[in-house]
């Protein structure tokens, strides 16, 4: 008999499930809206052009060989991704007080900082919004941090409940880490207002919180790569510390590729360094030094002003393509005549749409229509398209008459 034979079934992951469950359906007009994946009016894939013009020259100069990288990761890459999400002027960045680090994209991101965090902070509490990316309580859970949830949403207007937010971060002890989406919050589609960001940012320092932000979608909310960052940024500017998990799954397509990085923000240069030899020790057993084919690729296009421009031209459209899918849906459901208020779907912001569905409408719609999201309702808009959405709006319509 098997030594595991008393093991357990696991559930499917409730996000990764989405899609193995609409693998298994048969039918033609089966629509995949659950996994946070950009796909064209086609409803393919994309690889950027500007990926593939990287990856040429990549491929094509015998001078790269497979050598192992350093823990760290890619020195290149470490500096333009500092650059890029903290903005090429940062001061943190030419008094060199951020420590960078090469992980497996954005969660693998998160879990290295959270590693850091359990071993070498005094806290251990990590405030996360309410409701989050399914993967983070388990993420930080894992590496020993213990979640606690802030208000966040607030269903009655399907906004901000930015009292809630206040009151809860008011009273989390001193020194507590807060996880904030740093744009695009997934997954309801709301952000803090700039105003709002500053008020959050003035409450965090004056009660000595530790803030980490969660950057997965630099340049996919808005089209733009500095709006998107702008919330990071006031937190930099104040001369205070905080952490980033940047990913380039989204805004460069390169999922498969696991490329992101993790920065910490320190007071001094001295810290920095220090605060990087502990993140070594951090990485080592965890899998001894990151890939090097993905960051290949974000460093040369960071680092080449013409292909630099190439890929924000490319993020732009698709930022675009997203937010002309929002006004489609939302267009479809007014001229179907569907009852309640959907301006939500306009107003939210990045790649998904928290629609306010519950989980019976959900199976409803899975069921009769074969459309797929996760059972809270969020849809990804990035897997819509022109001919899907008159589908998804006859499912709507149905589900909530
Ligand atoms: N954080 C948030 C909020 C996300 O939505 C995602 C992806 O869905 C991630 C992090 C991490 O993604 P990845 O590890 O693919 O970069």
């Amino acid at each position: 008999d098997s030594v595991f034979a008393n093991i357990a079934k696991a559930p499917e992951d409730p996000i990764l499930g989405v899609t193995v469950a609409y693998n298994k359906d048969s039918s033609p007009i089966k629509l995949n809206l659950g996994v946070g994946a950009y796909r064209t009016e086609e409803g393919k894939p994309l690889v950027l052009n500007v990926v593939r013009r990287a990856e040429q020259l990549l491929v094509n100069d015998p001078s790269r060989v497979k050598e192992y990288l350093p823990i760290t990761g890619l020195a290149d890459f470490n500096k333009l991704s500092a650059k890029l999400i903290f903005g090429a002027d940062s001061p943190a960045i030419q008094e060199n007080r951020v420590a960078t680090v090469q992980c497996l994209s954005g969660t693998g991101s998160l879990r290295v900082g959270a590693e850091f965090l359990a071993k070498h902070y005094h806290q251990n509490s990590i405030y996360i919004p309410q409701p989050t990316w399914g993967n983070h309580p388990k993420v930080f859970t894992m590496a020993g941090l213990s979640p606690k949830y802030y208000r966040y949403y607030d269903p009655e207007t399907r906004g901000l409940n930015f009292q809630g937010l206040l009151e809860d971060l008011s009273s989390a002890p001193s020194g507590a880490i807060v996880l904030l989406h740093a744009c695009a919050h997934n997954p309801t589609g709301v952000d803090p207002t700039v105003e709002q960001w500053e008020q959050i940012r003035q409450l965090i320092r004056s009660k000595g919180l530790l803030p980490f932000f969660d950057s997965a979608y630099q340049g996919f909310a808005s089209g733009s790569l500095d709006a998107d960052a702008q919330s990071v940024r006031i937190f930099v500017a104040d001369g205070g510390e905080c952490l980033a998990a940047q990913s380039y799954a989204k805004n460069m397509g390169l999922y498969g590729e696991r490329v992101g990085a993790l920065s910490i923000v320190c007071r001094t240069a001295d810290v920095a360094s220090r605060v990087e030899s502990q993140l070594k020790l951090v990485i080592r057993p965890m899998y001894s030094n990151p890939p090097i084919h993905g960051a290949s690729i974000v460093a040369t296009i960071l680092k080449d002003r013409d292909m630099y421009n190439e890929w924000t031209i490319e993020l732009k459209a698709m930022a675009d393509r997203i937010i002309s899918m929002r006004q489609q849906l939302f267009d479809a459901l007014r001229d179907r005549g569907t009852p309640g208020d959907w301006s939500h779907i306009i107003k939210q912001i990045g790649m998904f749409t928290f629609t306010g569905l519950n989980t019976e409408q959900v199976a409803f719609m899975t069921k009769e229509y074969h459309i797929y999201m996760t059972s809270d309702g969020r849809i990804s808009m990035a897997g819509l398209s022109s001919r899907t959405v008159p589908h998804l709006a006859d499912a709507i319509h149905a589900a909530v008459t």
